[in-house]
C-alpha cells in the first residue's frame, strides 16, 4: 500500500505523485505482478489539502498533525524548538482521536497489507518504521535505498517523532518505510517508478507469512 498526503497541502507534491502513479498503472497494470494488490491512497489529509498549499496546510480540520496521532509513542507534546513549528499543530487528543487516523488503521487491519510507503516531502530521506527500527522495515528500506538518491540513513534533525504513521504499521508487524521526496514541488516521478518496481517485487512480502 501507497499513502500520501499524510501532511496534506503541505506536502501537496505526495499527492501529485500518487496521481501520476495510478495514470501509470491504469495504462501499464502489467507492471504490477500477478498475485499482487497495490492500494494507493492517494490523499489521507482532504482538508488540509483544501485549505494551504503551505505550512498552513499540515493539519487536518481539527489542527491535528495526523502523522503524530497513531497509537505508537503516542505522546500529547514534544519539543518543537529546532523542528517543525511554523504553526500551531497537536497529536491529537488522544491516540487514534482523528477520523483519517481510524479509517486508515480500519482499512490496514481489512485488507491484509504486507507492506507499505507513506509519502513525505521534503528532502529528508527514508525512514524505516519503529522507534528502534524494526528489522522487517530496515530491509524494505534498504531495498528502496538501493534504487534511489534519497538519503539512506535518513537525516538525523533530533527531532521527536512520535505517533506515526509507519510506527504504527511496523508495531503490527508489517514493514514500513517513510520515504521524503526531494522537495516540496517536484513528483521525482521516475526514480518512485524505480523504487515501485522493488516495493512491488520485494521478496520480503513472504517472510512474515
Ligand atoms: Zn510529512
Amino acid at each position: 500500500m501507497i499513502v500520501a498526503g499524510i501532511h496534506g497541502g503541505y506536502e501537496w507534491n505526495t499527492i501529485a505523485l500518487a496521481d501520476e502513479l495510478m495514470a501509470y498503472f491504469q495504462q501499464y497494470p502489467q507492471k504490477i505482478p500477478s498475485g499482487v494488490t497495490l492500494y494507493i491512497l492517494r490523499s489521507l489529509n482532504p482538508d488540509g489539502r483544501a485549505r494551504s498549499q503551505g505550512a498552513a496546510g499540515r493539519a487536518n480540520e481539527n489542527g491535528v498533525d495526523i502523522n503524530r496521532n497513531f497509537p505508537a509513542f503516542w505522546q500529547a507534546d514534544w519539543p518543537r524548538e529546532g523542528c517543525w513549528s511554523y504553526m500551531p499543530i497537536s497529536a491529537g487528543r488522544t491516540p487514534a482521536s482523528e477520523p483519517e487516523t481510524k479509517a486508515l488503521m480500519n482499512f490496514l487491519r481489512a485488507h491484509s497489507i504486507e507492506a507499505l510507503i507513506s509519502y513525505h516531502s521534503a528532502g529528508l530521506g527514508i525512514f524505516p518504521g519503529g522507534k528502534e527500527p524494526d528489522p522487517a522495515s530496515i530491509h524494505l528500506a534498504e531495498a528502496v535505498a538501493s534504487v534511489s538518491a534519497y538519503p539512506y540513513p535518513p537525516i538525523n534533525t533530533g527531532c521527536m517523532y512520535n505517533g506515526q504513521l509507519t510506527d504504527w504499521v511496523s508495531l503490527e508487524g508489517i514493514p514500513a518505510v517513510d520515504i521524503e521526496l526531494t522537495n516540496h514541488q517536484d513528483t521525482d516521478f521516475e526514480q518512485n517508478l524505480e523504487i515501485l518496481s522493488v516495493f512491488l517485487n520485494w521478496e520480503g512480502f513472504n517472510q512474515g507469512g
